[in-house]
């Protein structure tokens, strides 16, 4: 284990495991530091996993669209064999409900500007792909002890909109270690069950960190890819003082049900953003569904004051939420009596978009506020971010002319001022998951 790297990233999660391999094959001799014993161990490992292109923003639909055709071309794009197998991408196709949050509306804009595959489909051919689903509309989205939640509508949705290339992929801490043996096959190390504790500095630029055990690592440039644990990596490095938008850990819970006996969900359903009811859910093997929340207004957002310490058990009020929001959509849903799911950490900008940038100390970049929704993005922002990196170390200013790369896949242009950590917050964010 050598004590000097090119490059440090804190974290091995998707995304810090992503910025490796692209650093890596740049020619930088990476070195990844995570607390956990392998990748994809920390909030990745609880990720739903979903890639879907369906955000506010122009920028926002442009980056997950890239996104698709990684995982699409997974096997290719690693390159290497990983022992433990490849993850998988599950194309299951999106139906973006259209709802009264007119979140669609905004999309579909972006849908035709980007080039997004889509179908509108009419409440007609929703019951017709989907039957199990009951398509009146119940917004807005209410909580189980709201005396109206049960109630009748008379109201249909408007449709929905359909994407045939999204889907999720299969198993997230697998596709983490995936990107870590990518990037092992181009010189890059991994050094797990170690703490950064201090980002050491002299004149204005990082010099390397120092270990919880006391080991000192010299390196010209550290990565924060600590996930909910970025605020506090940004004030080890001295670096929030110019933020504009500053990063928080959010408790969210993911619930998992069995599908209705009566339809093949695993080979049948469809990826659902709900925007109608709050939730969005998946097929998940075994015909189970898996249900997330799309953050509605009636929901107290929990907000964690310690990464290391919060409630990771699923609470029953939660739960009913979630389960019986889906219950509504899909009446033949079977109630379990057993509580199952996973509670992790988002790490939420101010405005749920990411933070994809350098900082005011030299050497010192972010890949943060992930807002749970950018495991999609992982592999493209691996790109974008050793572009960052490269250009702003040769000596490009990016705070005043910002980097601009263009997309291995789809030649889209994406412009890195989007990400800046000295913008205002964009007033055009869901403020939710769909960011
Ligand atoms: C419940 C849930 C559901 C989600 N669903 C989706 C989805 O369906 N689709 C989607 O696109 N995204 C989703 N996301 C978001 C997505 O999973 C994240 O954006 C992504 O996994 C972030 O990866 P990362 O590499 O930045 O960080 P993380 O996975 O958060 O990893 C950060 C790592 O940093 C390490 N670390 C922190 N501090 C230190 C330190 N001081 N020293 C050493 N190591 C440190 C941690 O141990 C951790 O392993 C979801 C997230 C959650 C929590």
């Amino acid at each position: 284990m050598s004590k000097k790297a090119d490059a440090v990233i804190i974290g091995a999660g998707v995304i810090g495991a992503a910025t490796a391999y692209e650093l890596a094959r740049k020619g930088y001799k990476t070195l990844n530091i995570d607390k956990l014993p392998a990748a994809g161990y920390g909030p990745t490992s609880a990720s739903c996993a979903i890639v879907r292109a369906h955000y506010s923003s122009w920028d926002g639909v442009a980056m997950a669209y890239e996104g698709f055709f990684y995982w699409k071309d997974w096997e290719n794009y690693l390159g290497v064999e990983d022992e433990s197998g490849l993850a998988k991408y599950m194309n299951c196709g999106t139906l973006l409900l259209e709802s009264q949050t007119g979140h669609h509306e905004k999309v579909l804009k972006h849908y035709r500007d980007v080039g997004v595959e889509y179908e509108e489909w009419s409440p007609e051919q929703l019951k017709e792909r989907m039957p199990i689903f009951d398509t009146h509309a119940f917004y807005p989205p209410k909580r189980p002890d709201d005396p109206h939640f049960w109630d009748q509508s008379e109201d249909e949705l408007m449709g929905a909109i359909y994407t045939p290339g999204s889907g999720y992929v299969n198993d997230p801490q697998l596709a983490s270690h995936n990107l870590q043996r990518a990037a092992e096959a181009h010189g890059g190390e991994f050094l797990f069950r170690s703490t950064v504790s201090d980002i050491r500095r002299d004149n204005g630029r990082v010099t390397g960190v120092t270990l919880a055990d006391g080991l000192e690592i010299d390196a010209p440039i550290v990565i924060n890819v600590a996930g909910p644990h970025s605020d506090i990596v940004n004030q080890m490095a001295g670096a929030t003082g110019d933020m504009k938008v500053r990063t928080k850990p959010l408790r969210h819970e993911v619930h998992h049900v069995p599908a209705p006996p009566d339809f093949d969900y695993d080979a049948d359903g469809l990826h659902c953003s709900d925007g109608d009811t709050g939730i969005y859910f998946r097929p998940e093997s075994g015909n189970h569904i898996l249900i997330g929340s799309e953050d509605p207004d009636c929901d107290e957002r929990q907000w964690v004051s310690d990464p290391d310490n919060y409630d990771r058990h699923v609470t029953e009020a939660q739960w009913e939420a979630q389960v019986f929001r889906l219950a509504r959509r899909i009446p033949s849903l079977r109630i379990p009596n057993e509580r199952k799911g996973v509670v992790d950490l988002y790490d939420c900008s101010d405005d749920w978009i990411p933070i994809y940038d350098k900082s005011d100390v030299g050497g010192y970049y972010m890949a943060i506020g992930t807002s749970g929704n950018q495991f999609k993005n992982a592999p493209v922002v691996g790109h974008v971010m050793a572009e960052l990196v490269d250009r702003v170390e040769q000596g490009h200013d990016h705070d005043q002319d910002p980097v601009k790369v263009k997309c291995r896949y789809t030649d889209l242009e994406l412009d890195m001022g989007f990400y800046s950590r000295l913008r205002e917050i964009n007033p055009n964010s869901s403020f939710s998951v769909n960011g």
